[in-house]
């Protein structure tokens, strides 16, 4: 088996898949490194995709493959949980009124993408080695040793290798972690009445309650709490966290029914002081951890990929190398203003949701009420959400 690559990506998330189809599909010669999950555990979440990252999945040829489990919302609604009594002042809607005629998002089951990259790749020549990256040598390039005793050499290697990214501490780079201590519950609903096509926020104190849409009276829930409440809740049987979705719901969609497993993720955001060390570049949650607080996280992930893709494409097509300090800092000059907007953008909106005191609680019914009644500003705000800020990649315009 050949060990001599132009790429070598650590992790084979959904980041790191993307981004081996995304160089392999540039004529370049890529492998993964990653322990591979065992073939029977399923990831019953589901991500929202922009617009931008849809079209990013369809220049790789994956949309077709995707398209059928995948329901578009035109409508994110925010509901104030604790002002029932409020009248409309609790409800606020972010439409694609506001945006132009394309969905706001488009809800993708991560398992139904995992599966449709592991096909795709499968005919692009990728190698997969089922092992972690456990040591990394820098010279003119990377030397790479794997848990097994593998050894791979790579020009550059691209960490998406999540959030305690190996490659990232090996080059010494600094993230900066936030204090939350959250967690987020999901699972899929089925319920009794329809929820066309509107992505519902109850937003509470302790974190929010999002119920998104799916093919069918189905959607998937992300349930945002305090870190001992988030574990409490993942410790009650099914019938009893049932009785608790259905009160927090509070007769939104029906009946509802939990229709899997529970599953428990702890919020840590975190970002990274630099993108880029010699011949190694971070993307995804190596780079930038958000909160599922405005469904931004594998967003951003696609854009890095996207970007970087173009960052060497433009190497190549003057017949540069793709992997010199020139090249890497172009590729983090390009995406670290977006990131850091939104990793300040996903943590104030997450702090304020969570807000525990009246003050804050009074600070973000305020900001609401403004937005309502300032509608260009909301629909601005809207448009915000939908774009790269900055350089927007070629395959997402
Ligand atoms: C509850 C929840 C809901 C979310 N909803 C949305 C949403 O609606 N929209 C959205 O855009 N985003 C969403 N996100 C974010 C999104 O799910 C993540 O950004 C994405 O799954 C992270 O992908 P990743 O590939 O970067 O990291 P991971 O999935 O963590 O993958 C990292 C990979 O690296 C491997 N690895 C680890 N160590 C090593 C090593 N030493 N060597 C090699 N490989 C290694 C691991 O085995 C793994 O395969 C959500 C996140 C959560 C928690």
């Amino acid at each position: 088996m050949d060990t001599d690559f132009e790429v070598v990506i650590a992790g084979a998330g959904i980041a790191g898949l993307t981004a081996a189809l995304s160089f392999s599909q540039m004529g370049l010669s890529v492998a993964i490194a990653s322990p591979l999950p065992p073939p029977k555990q399923i990831d019953f979440r589901t991500s929202a995709l922009l617009p931008t990252s849809v079209r990013f999945l369809q220049t790789l040829g994956l949309w077709e493959n995707v398209d059928k489990a995948v329901q578009p919302f035109w409508t994110m609604r925010l509901i104030d949980d604790a002002a029932k009594t409020r009248g409309n002042g609790a409800i606020t809607d972010f439409t694609s009124q506001d945006t132009g005629s394309e969905p706001l998002a488009y809800n993708v089951p991560n398992d139904v993408l995992r599966t449709a990259l592991l096909e795709s790749l499968s005919s692009n020549a990728v190698s997969i080695f089922d092992a972690k990256i456990s040591a990394i040598e820098t010279d003119q390039g990377q030397a790479i040793t794997l848990s097994n005793g593998a050894l791979l050499s790579a020009k550059l290697l691209v960490a998406a290798d999540g959030r305690n990214s190996f490659c990232r501490s090996h080059a010494k780079i600094i993230c900066h972690q936030m204090p939350s201590k959250q967690f987020a519950i999901t699972c899929l609903l089925e319920h009794s009445e329809p929820h066309h096509a509107i992505s519902t926020e109850f937003q509470r104190r302790g974190g929010p309650f999002t119920v998104v849409p799916m093919p069918g009276n189905h959607s998937s829930l992300v349930w945002i709490e305090p870190e001992s409440k988030g574990a409490e809740l993942l410790n009650l049987t099914s019938s009893e966290l049932e009785v608790q979705v259905r009160r927090r719901a509070a007769g939104c969609l029906g009946k509802i029914k939990l229709l899997s497993k529970p599953q428990g993720f702890p919020i840590r955001p975190q970002i990274a002081q630099k993108f880029y060390a010699p011949y190694l570049a971070l993307v995804a949650e190596a780079a930038h951890s958000l909160p599922p607080t405005g469904a931004q996280g594998l967003n951003l992930s696609l854009t890095d990929i996207a970007t970087l893709s173009d960052v060497i494409a433009e190497a190549l097509a003057s017949s540069k190398d793709f992997n010199t300090q020139k090249a890497l800092s172009l590729y983090e000059r390009r995406r670290l203003p977006d990131a850091l907007a939104r990793f300040a953008f996903s943590n104030g909106l997450n702090l304020a949701t969570a807000a525990q005191t009246p003050f804050g609680q009074g600070a973000r019914r305020a900001g609401l009420s403004l937005l309502r009644s300032l509608p260009p500003i909301k629909r601005q705000l809207t448009k915000l959400g939908l774009q790269p800020i900055g350089y927007t990649p070629t395959t997402m315009q």
